[in-house]
């Protein structure tokens, strides 16, 4: 990539922009550095240590010193490394990694949503309060579920939330029971959080075709189990078309259907989980609504339930209608107007399980993109991130293991079967598609299928890119047969290529220590 001439320089002489060769901002320190100047000091000095006592730090740490655009440019150089999908295709299955329409971050942007405090009173805050009810009942409408809180922070942590208020609608029925139901196909958040809600997980095996074995379930089902966990469509992107059949075994027992709603970009518009037989679910809001996501958050968790669980919501809970701008313009009905607000008395709730109401800015966002597309947009939305999924499908499966032959939704899993007689395996192609450009897709999951490859487009992609992603995994099928060590050193064309993963894992350093 470099020309000769530059190429002939010390590693440390070329422009770090063009090498990826960083240095630290330790390493780029140099003593009496600052990114900032304070004005001459015009009042009488103080000394700090004696007022802060034992609080005062007299050994400072080692920090570095720089001036300002040294650390703009060592961030911004830093960024430039990262692969996004305002790059290119992010075809990481399960994750639905789809654009986020800058209409959203428009919406989030503005000040007076932006700025708003979670500690203004609810009679100052109506605008932020009337967007979360929107949004809400848009929510309500996609899921044909009854109640729902915005709290939880991401899928995993509406999963937790979703478990515990089955735990407490048991227990108020006398007793919490003990297991909860997990397919073997499940994301490893169901075991968690079942875990963590104080269950013992019983693993469900799959059938043939990667769905429930209904008649393993039923004999599975007892008077001790809580919960079903469910993802539909599920992890091998198939839609359980038992899912009735499944919800009545589970209700003949007493026991609750969760499902795992983080494939609902398959759903939108089409099914409705609440008219299915779901009595709780949640929903991934940086998944199926757009909002960012990677890279550790915001993400946003909601979970909707059936009546029934909806005293155990978690505080607060948002109550009161929207007010009636008419009549407040007309001057009357102002007093019994009070608008919406948080309710706090909630005896049965299972608590808190956030700091205030949820993360704002994803709500926003998410309402923008729900708004924008309205019903039709959304449908469509569905229909086209299902149509991206089977184009890669019918256009790689001769070259490619297909374990199961149910139709995909969103997503396609292969496996590695054929390049593993070549010793190539799905990890090695993963990589090796970091060489064309492309973010790997999920490697290794779902469980059940053995070297899984699991892709997922989502809509947000053209016909001119999936052709390209579609090329490269062709390509890369050729090299696994024709020169297996190319793809199985790969990727050939990063600043780093095959990390130790596991020591990287088990003794990161994350601390620099002057040598
Ligand atoms: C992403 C995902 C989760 C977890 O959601 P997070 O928002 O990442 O916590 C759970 N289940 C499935 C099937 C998922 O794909």
């Amino acid at each position: 990539m470099t020309t000769p001439e530059i190429s002939a320089l010390p590693a440390t002489k070329v422009r770090p922009h063009l090498t990826q060769n960083e240095a630290l901002l330790f390493e780029k320190s140099s003593p009496g550095k600052r990114a900032y100047k304070l004005p001459p000091l015009d009042v009488p000095a103080v000394d700090a240590g004696a007022l802060l006592g034992d609080a005062h730090r007299t050994n400072v740490a080692a920090l570095p010193e720089l001036s300002e655009i040294e650390i703009v440019r060592h961030f911004t150089r830093l960024s430039t490394w990262n692969y996004a999908i305002d790059l290119g295709m992010y075809p990481l299955g399960s994750c639905t990694m789809k654009y986020n329409p800058r209409v959203n971050e428009l919406a989030a942007h503005i000040e007076g949503l932006a700025e708003a405090h979670p500690y203004r009173p609810d009679s100052l805050a109506q605008g932020s309060l009337e967007i979360i009810d929107l949004l809400q009942r848009c929510l309500l409408e996609i899921t044909g579920m009854d109640a729902i809180t915005l709290q939880p922070a991401a899928g995993a942590h509406g999963e937790m939330t979703g478990i515990l208020l089955v735990r407490a609608w048991h227990q108020s029925q006398g007793n919490p029971r003990r297991k909860v139901l997990i397919p073997d196909s499940a994301h490893g958040t169901n075991p968690a959080t079942a875990a963590i809600c104080g269950y013992t997980v019983e693993n469900l095996k799959s059938n043939p075709e990667g769905g429930i074995d209904i008649k393993a379930l039923a004999a599975q089902v007892d008077s001790e189990t809580a919960a079903l966990m469910l993802t539909n469509p599920s992890t091998i992107g198939v839609f359980e078309s038992q899912i009735h059949k499944i919800a009545d075994i589970l209700h003949a027992q007493g026991a609750l259907l969760y499902m795992d709603g983080a494939n609902m970009n398959a759903l939108v518009g089409k099914a409705r989980p609440g008219d299915f037989g779901v009595d709780v679910m949640h929903l991934n809001l940086h998944k199926t609504f757009s909002t960012p996501h990677g890279g550790g958050g915001p993400g946003s968790g909601p979970v909707a339930c059936k009546a029934f669980l909806e005293p155990f919501l978690p505080i607060p809970v948002l109550a009161g209608k929207a007010r009636n701008k008419r009549t407040k313009e007309q001057g009357n009905g102002a007093q019994e107007d009070k608008g919406l607000r948080w309710e706090y008395d909630r005896p049965q709730s299972i608590g808190r399980v956030r700091a205030f109401y949820g993360n704002t800015g994803m709500f926003i966002r998410a309402l923008a993109y729900i708004l924008a597309n309205g019903p039709d947009g959304l449908r469509q939305t569905t229909e086209d991130a299902v149509l991206n999924a089977n184009y890669i499908r019918h256009k790689l499966q001769d070259l490619y293991d297909l374990p199961y032959p149910t139709p995909s939704m969103h997503e396609v899993v292969f496996s590695d079967k054929r390049q593993a007689a070549h010793g190539v395996k799905t990890g090695d192609i993963a990589k090796r598609l970091i060489d064309y450009g492309f973010h790997p897709y999920t490697v290794s999951f779902p469980l059940i299928v053995h070297g899984a490859m699991m892709i997922e487009p989502t809509e947000s992609e053209s016909l001119e890119e999936l052709d390209l992603f579609i090329d490269a995994m062709r390509q890369i099928a050729r090299e696994a047969e024709e020169n297996p060590d190319l793809v199985k050193t790969a990727p050939h064309s990063t600043r780093v290529s095959r990390l130790d993963e596991v020591t990287a894992a088990r003794k990161p350093i994350l601390r620099w220590r002057q040598p």
